[in-house]
């Protein structure tokens, strides 16, 4: 059962374009949602959930319509949001006996069993007997997904949900999504690009409510390969350096201020090669440069840098591959030899 989005947008009354023409497959597994804050996360998350409507374009989860059907969806449907309240005093075990209730878990030891199940399942049967207020923050994020767990759906949606968590709770609890995927739709949306790296078979990046790029986060590392070079700069000197590179990154490592640009060849001998991961894949794709992929934003969908890049200066024109003109072929002949050449390469 596969989840298709077809060109889904949202704008909110104040003007906000939230989701613009948003098309995604997402097939079983786990699939990252990956943008920055205001990105349009949340908003495509909570339409799939059904807990809003969008303005126009459809989703189906198999043959089920998701916007029309909205029950059929809910019945199959697991959602942890965003933010979430829970009652402090009540324990564990006992909220999670009343949100089976009322998902329709009626048999009194069927319902026994799918809590314990849940609870072992994320870790938490030890502290069943806890209040909801005494729980940690990593606690809480899973026994969120215990509630979305109930009734096996095959649908669940995750938003941001590693978002304050300390290291060891993110890994447990990344370590307890990459267990769902098997036989159901995960998507897991977040602003972390580890998260996905870490989890992810399929990902799509979004940005002002725009999909930027969809692929095998592998493959979208594996297409940037040979094209990042890196060299030091000193502080002062980054603004000069940025407006006459195509800077996708900026690290600060023991005190020494990295800078990775994009570009076929190294600017000149002081670059060295850089080998990419996800993060140069991410802001490169941010940066409205190709990665010369399948499944990637066509070139007269992308805005002007200016637009990209709000309050950055902006003292040159952007590099030839970056923003391609609206008049430019899909796939210049370029990309084409890239891409036949590129391993692995989403479909
Ligand atoms: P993300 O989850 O990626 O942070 P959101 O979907 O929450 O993104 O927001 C996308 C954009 O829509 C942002 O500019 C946000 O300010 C705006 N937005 C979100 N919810 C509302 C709302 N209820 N009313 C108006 N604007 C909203």
């Amino acid at each position: 059962m596969e989840l298709r989005i077809e060109r889904l947008s949202k704008q909110y009354p104040n003007g906000v374009h939230a989701l613009k023409d948003v098309s995604l497959t997402i097939q079983p597994g786990m699939f990252g949602l990956l943008g920055p804050n205001g990105a349009g996360k949340s908003t495509l998350m909570r339409i799939l959930a059904t807990l809003q409507e969008a303005d126009s374009g459809t989703a189906h989860l198999g043959g089920v319509d998701v916007l029309c059907d909205k029950d059929a969806v809910r019945r199959t449907l697991g959602y942890l949001p965003q933010e979430f309240g829970l009652y402090p005093k009540v324990t564990a075990a006992e909220m999670l006996d009343h949100f089976a209730v009322l998902k329709g878990v009626v048999d009194a030891r069927e319902r026994r069993e799918t809590v314990r199940s849940l609870l072992e399942q994320t870790n938490l049967w030890e502290a069943r007997g806890r209040r909801l207020g005494s729980f940690s923050g990593g606690m809480r994020q899973r026994f969120g997904i215990a509630v979305a767990l109930i009734g096996n759906p095959r649908l669940i949606i995750v938003d941001e949900p590693t978002a304050g968590l300390d290291p060891a709770e993110r890994v447990r609890f990344l370590n307890l999504l990459s267990a769902l995927g098997e036989n159901a739709v995960v998507i897991l949306s977040t602003h972390i690009v580890e998260d996905v790296s870490d989890l992810c078979t399929r990902m799509a990046i979004i940005d002002r409510g725009r999909i930027r790029l969809e692929a095998e986060p592998q493959a979208a590392v594996q297409a940037l390969r040979g094209r990042v070079w890196r060299r030091e700069v000193p502080r002062e000197e980054l603004p000069a350096f940025e407006a006459r590179h195509p800077v996708i990154l900026t690290t600060l490592a023991a005190g020494r201020t990295l800078v990775h640009v994009h570009g076929d060849a190294p600017p000149d001998d002081s670059f060295e090669p850089v080998e990419p991961d996800l993060k140069d894949v991410y802001f490169t794709a941010m940066r409205g440069i190709r990665l010369g992929m399948d499944g990637e934003a066509r070139p007269e969908v992308f805005a002007p840098r200016e637009e990209w890049e709000p309050g950055r200066e902006l003292h040159q024109p952007p590099p030839a591959e970056a923003v391609a003109p609206a008049e430019e072929p899909e796939a210049p002949a370029e990309d084409m030899a890239r891409r036949d050449g590129a391993p692995g390469d989403a479909a």
